[in-house]
């Protein structure tokens, strides 16, 4: 099957009528083919502007907020990337295309595995995918020119902050349950932080040291 139009038509209709304007974004979403990062019997749903299930009660994200959270980051080509919450894999695409390097943490092995394959299969070799609480980032590699956090947070954790490079943009929902305020935090060139707020959204929680405890406290 050939979604290569229902892309485009997803890509128009969704992200650059609701005010994306980032043309380097548009383009690789334009390629990236989501329908495979979900599961066969979703996949005449990949092109709508939904989230949707992938298994072990999480979702891949809705189109127009992957496109308004990697415009947010402003990614240059050799960037080193952070994501928290792997999930299908579909963010980490779009970023491999953008960026130089993209580390990305999940806390379901089942996910990550599956994540794997799917990416190997378009050849995403320049994502690195470790099993692990992403709530405490991924210090080994840090630090970071972009983090991405796709799980929505009770407030920023300071680990990000840290492992955030001067001039570095960490995106990130933050909020109580199951809505929350996507933030985008800039460290300027002084090593100050200056936040701002993107939208309002809807993401799965964090769960781990940083996040919210298993039961969703
Ligand atoms: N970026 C994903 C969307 C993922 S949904 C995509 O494009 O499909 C959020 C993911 O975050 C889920 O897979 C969930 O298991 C994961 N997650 C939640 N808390 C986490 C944590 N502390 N560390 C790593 N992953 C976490």
């Amino acid at each position: 099957m050939d979604y290569s139009i229902a892309r485009r038509r997803m890509v128009s209709r969704h992200i650059v009528a609701r005010g994306v304007d980032d043309e380097a974004v548009i383009r690789v979403m334009e390629q990236v083919p989501r329908h495979l990062f979900v599961e066969e019997a979703l996949q005449s749903q990949a092109y709508t502007d939904y989230a949707l299930p992938i298994g072990e009660k999480q979702t891949i994200s809705q189109p127009y907020i992957v496109a308004v959270m990697t415009a947010a980051l402003r990614l240059q080509r050799g960037d080193r990337v952070l994501e928290v919450g792997t999930g299908s894999g579909y963010q980490a695409a779009v970023l491999a295309q953008l960026a130089g390097q993209v580390y990305s943490v999940e806390r379901i092995a089942t996910l990550a595995r599956r994540a794997r394959r799917i990416l190997d299969s378009i050849n995403c070799s320049n994502v690195h995918i470790r099993v692990d609480d992403g709530s405490l980032g991924w210090k080994d590699q840090a630090p970071f020119d972009a983090i991405i956090v796709t799980a929505g947070a009770p407030e920023v954790p300071q680990d990000y902050l840290t492992q955030l490079d001067v001039g570095g943009r960490l995106v990130i929902p933050v909020g109580s349950g199951e809505r929350q305020t996507l933030k985008l935090v800039e460290c300027s060139a002084h090593g100050q932080y200056n936040e701002t707020d993107l939208l309002a959204c809807r993401f799965v929680p964090l769960i781990g040291a940083r996040g919210w405890r298993g039961d969703g406290t």
